[in-house]
């Protein structure tokens, strides 16, 4: 196993900054990262043997200890347990004989949860070693582990049911589907694919190209809404011996999923983004971060990009353009949610932990290896070249005067429909809702767990960014749902696990909400929960990055919008009680995120 280390540190020319991909490559081959194999890395590279434990223990898909040979991933997100996650989690311990969190004993299988896969159309789902199984049922939980039990292999119980469009091609070889419901300016096929880099960066300068971007008006499609333009107008004017262009496809936020879609089944037009970014910048390498989840894609990703490279839309002097050298690296994640806040998806990129970075200085002045660097979301990059296609007028045509252009939503849960669709900006929730076949709405979850929850007397409200945001995670509950267990609750577990633990606030506040919350649930709440709730949460406003001063949104958007659902709850003969220990809870907080707590206490 030394010498295969060996090997692998060498495939990266022993480069620190490739220690995601070096821990990859060993997990692949031995199963596991130990500290004999920390120690070894240590040796070769120029990092300690600490800075290594750091990066293998935060991260998802990394373990130091043995797994499996088939280790299933069992997503565990809201519309997944709305979808019968309860009964395939039951089937999935009986054929496996064994319980969540376990391996069996001679080492075939294990059974882990983990937060949303990107699959929220199809659940119940899980990965198993890379692969993705959705529409799970009881049935065939028991044909996938009998088929594994004996000796099938991942494809082999893939290939009778593979998904639609791409998903079918033998390098993805996946049962994922597209679930394409609604085409608009960006996703209708009447683009002929690299005509921007054939026909106008040959004849446009850089300058113009961040014109034309600026013009279109078009803000960031991940979520923050920074304005496309600006940064890249700021790219290229920051001093560095090289520029960098990241494509953010780490869509971690419960409920999206279109960058899937996007990338299986218009990754050209993503990656011609990158590189018409990349020449307006003056940048001369790109780096798309791939989602853990997203890893069956990956191999078909870098069939594209090799296709790209023997037809010069990569590689030196791209369609002819003097001096314009620009390629592509695809990095894999490795599974962590504030990967998707840009300095984190940079740090990680680094082969750090994903822990956000303090502001300023911003990427684009100091990002990846502190060299300025554009960061942009999927959907971004691939609707920038459809803008340098048609004008910006065009663009300026669609949406309305708050929010120009399209957005692809993703919807799901209780809907008829669930799946992809892109609408101009402005369409109103009541018209989402009606488009997917949402009957009997209790609630739509607009923009993801950090987004908001709301109800009937919101579905007049529209989808822009000064009204109703969102990166594109639409959320339906039905009234037979109770949205304080099944929503709610689901949430406040996510943010709980997927803090990085940096800033007090955010590994401590999302617990004791949590704490608080469970109270209410289990009709122990009185009225001061509720006060210290809507309080308490906005302690969490000062936390360094978005998930932290999103955290509580929640529990706050919920009291604001169903408060009759806690009050229903509360014990209205006590106006204080004293069965809440919030030491004792801060105390747990620190336990999850593996932080010593200090208390000080008045002498
Ligand atoms: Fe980490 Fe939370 Fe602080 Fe963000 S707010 S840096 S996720 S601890």
């Amino acid at each position: 196993m030394k010498d295969r280390i060996f090997e692998i540190i060498s495939k990266y020319n022993g480069d620190s900054y490739r220690l995601m991909d070096i821990l990859h490559d060993i997990q692949a081959v031995a199963g596991y990262i130990d500290h004999a194999t920390i120690a070894l890395l240590a040796d070769k590279l120029p990092l300690s043997a600490a800075q290594i434990e750091e990066t293998v223990s935060f991260y998802h898909f990394y373990s130091d200890k043995p797994l499996a040979k088939f280790n299933i991933y069992l997503n565990d997100s809201v519309t997944a347990n709305m979808n019968g996650r309860k009964e395939v989690l039951a089937a999935f311990e009986a054929a496996c004989g064994i319980k969540q969190g376990q391996v069996t004993s001679d080492g075939t299988l294990g059974l882990f949860p983990t937060s949303c896969i990107g699959m929220n159309d199809q659940e119940p789902a899980a990965i198993i070693n890379d692969k993705v199984f959705t529409r799970l049922t009881p049935f065939r939980v028991k044909q996938i582990v009998n088929g594994l039990k004996h000796g099938l292999s991942l494809d082999d119980l893939v290939v009778e049911e593979c998904g639609d469009g791409k998903n079918a091609l033998p390098e993805i070889n996946s049962m994922v589907c597209n679930n394409i419901r609604r085409k608009g300016a960006l996703l209708n096929h009447d683009y002929k694919l690299f005509s921007v880099i054939n026909d106008i960066l040959p004849n446009t300068s850089s300058d113009e190209i961040i014109d034309i971007v600026s013009e279109s008006n078009i803000r960031g499609r991940g979520g923050a809404g920074f304005p496309t333009g600006l940064k890249w107008k700021f790219g290229s004017r920051a001093k560095g011996e090289h520029r960098y262009i990241i494509c953010n496809a780490d869509e971690g936020e419960p409920g999206t999923f279109k960058d899937r879609v996007l990338l299986t089944e218009y990754p050209e037009m993503v990656f011609e983004g990158m590189v018409t970014a990349g020449y307006a910048v003056g940048a001369d390498m790109g780096l798309l971060y791939l989602r853990y989840e997203y890893k069956y894609l990956l191999s078909y990703l870098n069939g594209v990009l090799e296709s790209m490279r023997k037809n010069n839309y990569l590689g030196k002097n791209i369609s002819g353009i003097e001096d314009f050298d620009f390629d592509i690296r695809i990095q894999l994640g490795a599974g962590a949610y504030i990967c998707g806040e840009e300095s984190a998806l940079i740090e990680s990129l680094e082969g750090k932990r994903g822990e956000p970075r303090d502001k300023p200085p911003f990427p684009v002045e100091k990002g990846y290896m502190n060299l300025p660097t554009v960061v942009n979301n999927v959907e971004t990059l691939a609707t920038v070249v459809k803008i340098i296609k048609n004008g910006a007028d065009w663009f300026n045509k669609l949406g309305n005067k708050d929010s120009v252009g399209t957005k692809v939503l993703s919807i799901s849960g209780d809907c008829r429909f669930p799946g992809i669709y892109e609408v101009e900006w402005g369409l109103k929730i009541g018209d989402v809702l009606d488009m997917c076949g949402a009957d009997n709405v209790q609630a739509i979850q607009v923009g993801g767990p950090s987004g908001a929850l709301i109800g009937e007397k919101d579905f007049h409200r529209e989808l822009s960014y000064s009204d109703l945001p969102t990166g594109g995670s639409m959320i339906v509950f039905n009234k037979n749902r109770n949205l304080l267990t099944e929503v709610v609750l689901n949430f406040m577990n996510f943010f709980i696990e997927e803090s990085c633990g940096t800033c007090s606030t955010c590994r401590n506040m999302p617990y004791v909400l949590r704490e608080k919350l469970l109270k209410v649930i289990n009709g122990r709440g009185v009225k001061q929960d509720i006060e210290d709730m809507t309080s308490w949460a906005r302690l969490l406003n000062v936390s360094r990055c978005g998930l932290g001063q999103t955290a509580a949104n929640p529990i706050v958007s919920s009291i604001k919008n169903f408060r009759p659902l806690y009050e229903a709850l509360l014990n209205h003969e006590v106006e204080y009680d004293s069965g809440f220990n919030l030491e004792t809870s801060v105390l747990e907080s620190c336990k999850v995120v593996g932080r010593q707590p200090i208390f000080h206490h008045n002498a």
